[in-house]
Formats: C-alpha cells, sequence, structure tokens
C-alpha cells in the first residue's frame, strides 16, 4: 500500500477523479466526505472517512488513523450564484472548513496541503489572460472565501511550516475516459450537464445566461479543462511538495477560450443531436471571459492539458451521463 492522501470531497466530482489519479500514480487515497453533496458509489480507490469539515474532531480522528503524507482540499460549496444570495453560508463553510481542516493538519504534523482554489478569485478583468501574477480582485463570495484560505494557507505557511500547493482551477468539465466516475451534482448548475440534459430530453431546454457581454457572440467566455487534466496536475503538485519544492500557486486551464455558444456547437458535433435553447437573463456573478495562462503549470510541474478539448470534454461527460449510475 502507498503513502496515504487525505482527500477531502473525495466522493465529489473533482475529489473523486483526484482519488483515481492517486491510486494510479500508487497512493493510497482516503476520501474525507460528509456525503451531502457527493456520491459514496464514487468512493472506489481507498477508504471512505465519513466526516464534516464543521466537526473539527472528526478530522483530527481521520488524521490520527490514517497518518496521511498529505491533504488535499476539495470540500467546498462552489456556487457563484448561490454565494451571491447567502454569502454568509461561503465564509462559514469555506472559510470556517478549511480553518479547522487546517489547525488539524498543523496540530497532527501534516506538512503538505494541496488547495482547490479557483479562477473565481480573479473577478472579472476585462480579456486580460490570468496568470498567477495577475491580481485577485474576487466579485463573488465564493471566490472571496477561497481567496481568504490561499491568504490563510500563507500565514500558516509562515508560521507552522505547512507546505502548500495552491491550484486555481478555471471551469473543469467532462467525465474519467473509463467511464468509472462523472459529474452528479443536485441541482445541476453547470453549462456542460444541463446542457447535455437538454440534448438527452431531461430537461426542456438550455438557458443561456445573457447574449449582451462584450464577446464575439455575446455569450460567457469560459476556459474549459479536463477533470483527468486536472486531477492529475494535482498528482504532480502533490510530488513537488514532496520533493520539498517551495509553495507555489498554478492556474490550470487549457489556455483557451469558448462562448458559451460555442460550447453547443461543439456539442452538436459530437452527439449529433440538437440543443434546445433559450435565451435567458444574465446570471448574477459572472465574469464576461475567464481565460487562464498556464504556462507555470506546464514549465515548472511538467504539466500538459492533453485531453482539453471541447470534443473530448463534452465526448466523455456524453458517455457518462449514458451510464445507468448516473441518476437524474
Ligand atoms: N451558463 C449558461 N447556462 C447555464 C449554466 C451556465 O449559459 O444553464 C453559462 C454561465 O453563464 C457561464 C458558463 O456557462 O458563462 C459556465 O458556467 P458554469 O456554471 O458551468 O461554470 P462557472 O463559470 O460558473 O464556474
Amino acid at each position: 500500500m502507498g503513502d496515504k492522501v487525505l482527500v477531502t470531497g473525495g466522493a465529489g466530482y473533482i475529489g473523486s477523479h483526484a482519488c483515481k489519479a492517486l491510486a494510479r500514480a500508487g497512493f493510497t487515497p482516503v476520501a474525507f466526505d460528509n456525503l451531502s453533496t457527493g456520491w459514496a458509489e464514487a468512493v472506489k480507490f481507498g477508504p471512505l472517512a465519513q466526516g464534516d469539515l464543521m466537526d473539527r474532531a472528526s478530522i483530527d480522528a481521520a488524521l490520527a488513523e490514517h497518518r496521511p503524507v498529505a491533504v488535499m482540499h476539495f470540500a467546498a460549496l462552489s456556487l457563484v450564484g448561490e454565494s451571491m444570495k447567502d454569502p454568509g453560508l461561503y465564509w462559514r463553510v469555506n472559510v470556517g472548513g478549511a480553518l479547522n481542516l487546517i489547525e488539524a493538519c498543523c496540530t497532527a504534523g501534516v506538512k503538505n496541503f494541496v488547495f482547490s482554489s479557483t479562477c473565481a478569485t480573479y473577478g472579472d478583468q476585462d480579456g486580460v489572460v490570468l496568470d498567477e501574477d495577475t491580481p485577485q480582485r474576487p466579485i463573488n463570495a465564493y471566490g472571496g472565501s477561497k481567496r481568504a484560505i490561499e491568504d490563510m494557507l500563507r500565514d500558516y505557511r509562515a508560521s507552522h511550516g505547512l507546505n502548500h500547493v495552491i491550484f486555481r482551477y478555471f471551469n473543469v468539465a467532462g467525465a474519467d475516459p473509463e467511464g468509472e466516475l462523472g459529474e452528479q451534482h443536485h441541482p445541476e448548475t453547470h453549462l456542460i450537464p444541463l446542457m447535455l440534459e437538454a440534448v438527452a430530453g431531461k430537461r426542456p431546454a438550455l438557458t443561456v445566461f445573457g447574449s449582451d457581454y462584450a464577446t464575439r457572440d455575446g455569450t460567457c467566455v469560459r476556459d474549459y479543462v479536463h477533470v483527468t487534466d486536472l486531477t492529475e496536475a494535482h498528482v504532480l503538485g502533490l510530488r513537488w511538495l514532496l520533493d520539498a519544492k517551495e509553495s507555489r500557486a498554478f492556474c490550470l486551464g487549457s489556455g483557451t477560450g469558448f462562448t458559451v455558444r460555442e460550447v453547443i456547437d461543439a456539442s452538436r458535433a459530437v452527439t449529433n443531436r440538437d440543443v434546445p435553447i433559450i435565451e435567458g437573463a444574465r446570471r448574477a456573478g459572472d465574469a464576461t471571459a475567464l481565460i487562464s495562462g498556464s504556462k507555470r503549470a506546464m514549465e515548472e510541474l511538467g504539466w500538459e492539458p492533453r485531453r482539453s478539448t471541447l470534443r473530448q470534454m463534452i465526448g466523455d461527460a456524453w458517455n457518462w451521463a449514458q451510464k445507468p449510475e448516473y441518476r437524474r
């Protein structure tokens, strides 16, 4: 059995793919999850430690039982719209939960921490390619809560020697190419799964949120990155920490932006079916364009986003959406 890594949110979409990537790389992932939005069935690559980040004792117990070499922290609330309506929830759960986890790591002597942050920490910066040197100016409580955790990590690095890698994700999409795992949120809010449900007739239509943005076709531009590319970067980040490299932040995106309409067009090409759409209003908190400069991750970690084409991401998500495990 390889060294253990505690994966918070290990029963969720990205966390479960991270567990698979860790297992493949020879580690034993321990999924720490309260199963509020995650699925016990997605915990396939190591044990489940059921617990809650708001319950410090449950974190202490998992760290004492499993003695991991590192923690990967995915568990969080992540809906921009919800964070605009109820910011307190995001500050309590995301920031409060991370504080409990970070303090528990320091007490238990865990020295390596990999954190899922987000491009939402940058806010709306008018078409700039966003990289690690871009100032972070979040425009919603989700992005604000993640930036606060980044600041917290820098403080605990200085005071307690907790080494960290921060990954700022762009739009994570797709599913395990082998069909073992995929995305299932309840309620679903993300573009690609909602679009595929509309294609499959599981919902009447996809609502396009805003057609009056200053972009090439009026819809928002996002940089989509395949979930398995993303989780491979986490394994590289973990090795970086275990090799005692410095604490560092990395952006993870494909470097190419696509409009909502371009995603819809790509889906037609993959599925050979039409996407019923409704033109809707803008969604509060949405930035016009978010595009990643991921040079640092490629050059320093040797990361290669090999699967992050729209065709592959939509194809793998479509394959997953046909599986019996995909419940809707
Ligand atoms: N979007 C949309 N209709 C939907 C869901 C999303 O038009 O039903 C748009 C959204 O405005 C954004 C892009 O699709 O421009 C990606 O949104 P998603 O919620 O998937 O990710 P986010 O960018 O919020 O992280």
